[in-house]
């Protein structure tokens, strides 16, 4: 039931950082996947680029490693890994000295896309742009890939694009965030501009909230040191939480087109009200027996960052006058999740007689795990006695909905290097849109580092601190359950 796999241009595609994690765990495990699909055509190359003395051979060795280890049940093609690795090539570099750009300049090739995926610390990228210009590497059709994090406040966001725009247009950077590659992100505006029935009851007259939740198992151990420099507002509020709460909210674009669905992102966090203190709650993860808390992983004793944060939105417009977001995410939660829950009001008035309960409709958009979506009705429960009303999940998930093909689903990396390939920018985080979102969140983090604020602590596996259950208490609300 997959749609059949239409193969990209050929490209070289550089990965600066081809050495590193992310590389090695999402970038190259993923290209392979789009090569084994047919996606990836024969005469394209991956070079890779990193200061490490590594030749070509070298190199494949760690691709083919890092495909074992991270590949999934590709791994085991062994006949197309081989294949897969003779298009790969390496250039030792250093991003801020001289050696190996004119090797690298002598690798690429006419006629074919050129691409650069800055998988590297933002700090190199204005290094890296330089001197892919001053070697006369990229060209007015090159595409730039860049990671977060994008700037750490509005003022380094700012810098960074003041700085790649020196060498690049708009059009030909692609700044990922990795959620907005996944199927049912993408679904979301399937389904919502794709079928007559949701649209029209897409507003503050039917719909009550809207809750979304990104929560992890994980702690911060093993990179606590970086994290405390960030917390959840910077590494997932101000990316991934607010694409997400764009793409619920963004008024219906004229086309699905880059620029159209990036000008109707912007509009939303430009319309976004502050937050008022009382609408946020941080919180920390506390020690569990052995298990060390979140000060203790992010070896700062006195740490007021982040590891969890819930709060209570509003959307300054027409649509969505009165009706709150409530956002949350946070680490050592009970189960990993994500989900965007939009909760329509309840019935004005219920013609069934004794039915007490209070029913409401759910549309469930799941990205992890299982992504699918998931509508709760009111149906009669079965059986006699009279008309009892019980809700039910109508269910769709992926995995079931398409059978075996839902494994053939790409993961979110993969897809989003292939639009990169295709030059289509829809899924990628325009400049102004990532300033926007950082001039709402600036002064919401001024504020709680200038009144000392305290995050509160939360046990391990739970849910995060009670007052973010008390958020939603406050207003006659309850969080959904976080069921991994
Ligand atoms: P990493 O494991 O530390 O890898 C960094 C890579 O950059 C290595 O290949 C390193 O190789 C290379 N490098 C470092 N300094 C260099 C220089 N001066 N010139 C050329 N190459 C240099 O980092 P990572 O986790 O892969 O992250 C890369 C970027 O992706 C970062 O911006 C990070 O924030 C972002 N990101 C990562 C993840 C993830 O899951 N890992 C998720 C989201 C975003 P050499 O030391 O050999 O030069």
């Amino acid at each position: 039931m997959v749609s059949r796999v239409i193969p990209v241009e050929a490209f070289d595609l550089v990965i600066f950082g081809g050495t590193g994690d992310l590389a090695r765990r999402k970038i190259l495990p993923g290209l392979f996947r789009r090569f084994l699909s047919g996606q990836m055509t024969d005469d394209s190359r991956i070079i890779g680029a990193a200061r490490a003395d590594l030749d070509a051979a070298g190199f494949r060795t760690l691709v083919a490693e890092a495909i074992a280890e991270f590949g999934g049940k590709e791994a085991k093609e062994t006949a197309a890994i081989a294949k897969f690795l003779e298009r790969l090539d390496y250039v030792s570099i250093d991003a801020t000295g001289d050696g190996g750009w004119t090797q690298m300049h002598d690798l690429m090739r006419d006629g074919v896309v050129r691409a650069f995926y800055f998988s590297v610390a933002p700090s190199l990228f204005g290094a890296i742009a330089e001197r892919l210009h001053g070697y006369n590497i990229a060209n007015d059709q090159s595409r730039i890939v860049v990671e977060k994090p994008f700037g750490r406040d509005l003022e380094t966001a700012r810098a960074l694009n003041a700085t790649l725009a020196q060498h690049f247009n708009e059009t030909q950077i692609y700044r990922i965030d990795h959620y907005l590659g996944k199927e049912t992100v993408q679904n979301l505006m399937a389904v919502r501009f794709g079928n007559v029935l949701f649209e029209p009851l897409w507003n503050n007259h039917y719909i009550d909230h809207i809750q979304i939740t990104v929560a992890e198992t994980v702690g911060v151990g093993g990179r606590g040191a970086y994290y405390d420099k960030s917390g959840a507002m910077r590494d997932m509020v101000q990316n991934h939480l607010m694409q997400l709460l764009c793409l619920i909210a963004m008024e219906p674009p004229n086309m699905f087109e880059a620029d159209a669905v990036r000008d109707e992102k912007l509009k939303v966090i430009r319309a976004l009200q502050r937050v008022d203190h009382h609408h946020i709650v941080r919180g920390q993860y506390d020690r569990d027996g052995d298990k060390q808390s979140y000060r203790e992983d992010a070896e700062n004793p006195r740490s007021f960052t982040e590891s969890f944060i819930a709060l209570k939105c509003h959307i300054n417009n027409w649509r969505w006058s009165g009706v709150p977001f409530y956002l949350r995410t946070g680490k050592k939660m009970k189960s990993r999740a994500s989900e965007i829950a939009v909760v329509y009001k309840d019935l004005g008035h219920s013609i069934f007689e004794g039915d007490e309960a209070r029913h409401r409709n759910i549309l469930a958009i799941r990205l992890q795990p299982n992504e699918g979506i998931d509508l709760q009705v009111t149906i009669k429960e079965p059986g006699p006695g009279g008309m009892r009303l019980i809700d039910v999940p109508l269910d769709m998930s992926f995995a079931d909905a398409l059978g075996p093909d839902a494994e053939e689903v790409p993961d979110a990396y993969e897809r989003l290097i292939m639009d990169v390939i295709r030059g289509n920018q829809t899924l990628f985080m325009r400049g102004d849109e990532v300033e926007a979102a950082w001039a709402w969140t600036d002064p919401l983090i001024r504020d709680w580092e200038r009144r000392n604020d305290v995050p509160k602590l939360y046990d391990q596996g739970s849910t995060g601190p009670d007052d973010a259950l008390m958020l939603m208490h406050r207003d006659g609300r309850r969080w959904r359950d976080i069921k991994g």
